[in-house]
C-alpha cells in the first residue's frame, strides 16, 4: 500500500535550536528511493519550504503557514483539480491574508496593551537574532502569506485573554515550539492533510498516512492521519496529548524522526 508521510519541520525534522537535519538524511534518502512522499506540514513560509525542499531534494507537495495553503508541484498528480496557479505550483488556499492577520494583531495590542511583537514588526536582523537564523533565512521567514508569527511577552495566564480576542476577531491561534501564530480559521494543518490525502487516494487508491510532529500546532495534523507520531521535545518529554494509536519516539527532534520512519514506515514495506 502507498504510504505518505506528513511531517512537521521545526523541532521534528529540523532541530529546534540550530535547524540541523543531518541525523535524518539517510532515512530521508531511503524514503525517496522507495517513492514514499514526504510532505512538509509546517508553520514555515513558502520561501522557507522551498529552501528546505531544495536542500533535501524533496519534490512532493507541501503545506505552508500552518495549513494556510497547500502547494502542489504542477503535474505531480496525473489528474486535474481545482486550484490557483502560482509559478510552477497548483495552490489550494485555506487561510486568511497576511494583511488581515496583521490588522487583527494590531487591534488586539491596542485593546489590551499586551506586549505582542510580530515578525512584521521586526527587521530581518531582529528575527534572525531571536529565531537563531542567519539574516538570509530570516528574510525567508518573514515572507509570510497566510500566517503571522509573534512573540507574546506576557505572563502565561494572560494567554486565555489573547486566545479569546483572536477568536472574537474570527481568526485562530496556535502555539508552535517557539512562537504563537495567528491564522485564518480554515487554515489548519488537519484540513490541509485531509485534502491532500484525498488527492493521494485518487492517484494511488488505498493510502496509509503517517504524521509526525512535536508540538501543539501539530495536533490537527496528528488527528488527520492514520498513524500519528510524536518526537521528544527539548525538555526531554512529549507533547501532552492522548490520541489513539499514538507512537512516541524516544529520540528528540530529527533523531526521533528517524526512529518514526524506521519503525513505522520502512519496517512495514
Ligand atoms: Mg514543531
Amino acid at each position: 500500500m502507498k504510504q505518505v508521510l506528513f511531517t512537521d519541520l521545526d523541532g521534528t525534522l529540523l532541530d529546534l535550536d540550530d535547524y540541523s537535519y543531518e541525523a535524518a538524511l539517510p532515512a530521508l534518502k531511503t524514503l525517496q528511493r522507495r517513492n514514499i512522499p514526504v510532505v512538509f506540514c509546517t508553520a514555515k513560509t513558502l520561501a522557507e519550504n522551498e529552501y528546505y525542499r531544495k536542500e533535501l531534494g524533496i519534490e512532493d507537495p507541501f503545506i505552508v503557514d500552518n495549513g494556510g495553503a497547500i502547494f502542489i508541484p504542477e503535474n505531480y498528480f496525473s489528474f486535474g483539480f481545482e486550484c490557483k496557479k502560482k509559478g510552477s505550483y497548483c495552490v489550494i488556499e485555506l487561510g486568511a491574508s497576511y494583511e488581515k492577520l496583521r490588522k487583527a494583531l494590531k487591534e488586539i495590542k491596542e485593546e489590551t496593551g499586551f506586549k505582542i511583537t510580530g515578525f512584521g514588526d521586526m527587521t530581518a536582523e531582529e528575527v534572525g537574532a531571536d529565531a537563531n537564523l542567519d539574516v538570509e533565512k530570516a528574510k525567508l521567514a518573514k515572507e509570510k502569506e497566510y500566517n503571522e508569527s509573534f512573540i507574546f511577552d506576557e505572563p502565561k495566564e494572560k494567554e486565555v485573554i489573547l486566545f479569546e480576542k483572536i477568536k472574537d476577531k474570527g481568526f485562530a491561534v496556535t502555539h508552535g515550539g517557539r512562537y504563537y501564530n495567528i491564522h485564518g480559521k480554515n487554515a489548519d494543518k488537519g484540513k490541509a492533510v485531509k485534502i491532500l490525502t484525498e488527492l493521494f487516494k485518487r492517484e494511488y487508491g488505498e493510502v496509509k498516512t503517517i504524521g509526525v510532529g512535536d508540538s501543539m500546532n501539530d495536533i490537527p495534523m496528528l488527528k488527520a492521519v492514520e498513524q500519528p507520531a510524536l518526537v521528544k521535545n527539548k525538555k526531554g518529554g512529549w507533547l501532552d496529548i492522548s490520541l489513539p494509536n499514538l507512537y512516541k519516539a524516544q529520540g528528540e527532534g530529527p533523531e526521533g524522526w528517524v526512529e518514526v520512519v524506521e519503525r513505522l514506515i520502512l519496517i512495514s514495506q
